[in-house]
């Protein structure tokens, strides 16, 4: 039997019942996979969930404000997809008056949509055979068919993307990329697969090989940056100051204590300087563990200090009432220091 009748078949008999899966509307598919990125199943469909509820139509997340759809995405981290999210779908409930683009080419033009989820939300909706591409398709193709391209690599993505285009079912690509990803996902995991009970062990050249765990080939030449947040928590009666990240940066938008950020886990003597600050003004609260983003690794440190010296500080923080901090969409360290910090 071919691959792509073999996986079929297994997905049929294996998938999971998950709610996105019941529906051939690009609404909640669009929602499920943007949530799904970098999220494991298990933590997203909660959320999936929730934004379902609250928002049970396009024209409810458009018309919600920017803050009640990070408010909901709190806790998920990647917060620039839950901000495209919610332009894309004021892209598709005002500029395109509802009508959802019903194709992968229009599905791109989306804000937030890239071609994996374009692949995923035209083939589920709209049955176009056009393949997804996701860290599953690259660890199944790699192993059954030997490719040994670095999956880091520009190159690889168009070369699995056309090589998967002569795989995919035509008359069910729907089914077909659910399955691949769905046997990534349970069968062939990244982590000693079960081969030995694989309906696709004769037809895996890794397997015949036993080069399994060598596929996909993966070389990624990652510059991690370390960045050293130092937090005030200046505390008035019942009330924290709080302040916006207002520019292009990590957590855009989210609300935070006011921060002067540093080379190192120390406050510097010239920052000290700029705020009128002695070292006898501030005491440490806590440093977090770091905090690890694609790309970065965030240390935070939480100083207290008294009102009265911190006026520097809070200059464009606002004052709010520590029960009406839930309100405000903030990064997951502050989230949680600022839970330890109600709950003392
Ligand atoms: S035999 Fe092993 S490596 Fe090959 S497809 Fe099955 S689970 Fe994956």
């Amino acid at each position: 039997m071919s691959f792509n009748i073999l996986l079929v078949d297994w997905y049929k008999n294996n998938k999971r019942d998950l709610p996105w899966r019941n529906t051939s509307h690009p609404y909640p598919i669009w929602i499920s996979e943007i949530i799904l990125q970098q999220t494991r199943v298990q933590q997203g469909l909660p959320y999936y969930e929730r934004f379902m509820e609250k928002f049970p139509t396009v024209f409810d997340i458009a018309y919600a404000d920017e803050q009640e759809v990070l408010n909901l995405w709190q806790g998920l981290g990647y917060y620039s997809r839950a901000r495209n999210l919610h332009k894309g779908t004021r892209q598709v409930a005002f500029d395109l008056k509802g009508k959802f683009p019903d194709n992968y080419a229009d599905w791109l033009k989306i804000k937030g949509v890239g071609s994996y989820t374009a692949a995923a939300i035209a083939s589920f909706a709209f049955k176009e055979a056009v393949p997804v591409v996701d860290g599953n398709v690259f660890r199944v193709l790699s192993r059954v068919f030997d490719i040994d391209l670095n999956i880091a690599s520009n190159k690889a993505k168009g070369y699995f993307f056309d090589f998967s285009k002569e795989l995919i079912d035509k008359k069910q690509p729907d089914l077909y990329n659910q399955a691949i990803m769905e046997f990534g996902a349970l069968q062939c995991v990244p982590k000693n697969p079960d081969c030995s009970n694989c309906i696709l062990q004769n037809n895996c050249i890794s397997f015949s090989k036993n080069i399994v765990h060598e596929r996909p080939v993966k070389i990624k030449q990652k510059r991690i940056k370390k960045r050293f947040f130092h937090y005030f928590v200046v505390k008035q009666n019942d009330s924290v100051f709080l302040q916006q990240r207002t520019k292009k940066d990590i957590w855009q938008n989210m609300y935070e204590f006011p921060l002067i950020e540093e080379n190192s886990d120390d406050l510097s003597e010239e920052s000290m300087k700029k705020l009128n600050i002695k070292p006898t003004d501030i005491q440490l609260i806590k440093r977090n563990n770091k905090h690890i983003l694609s790309h970065q690794e965030i240390y935070t440190a939480f100083w207290s200090i008294n009102f009265e010296k911190a006026q520097k500080l809070i200059k464009n923080a606002s004052k709010i009432a520590v029960s009406e901090t839930k309100n405000y969409p903030m990064p997951k360290p502050i989230y949680t220091f600022m839970n330890e910090l109600i709950s003392k």
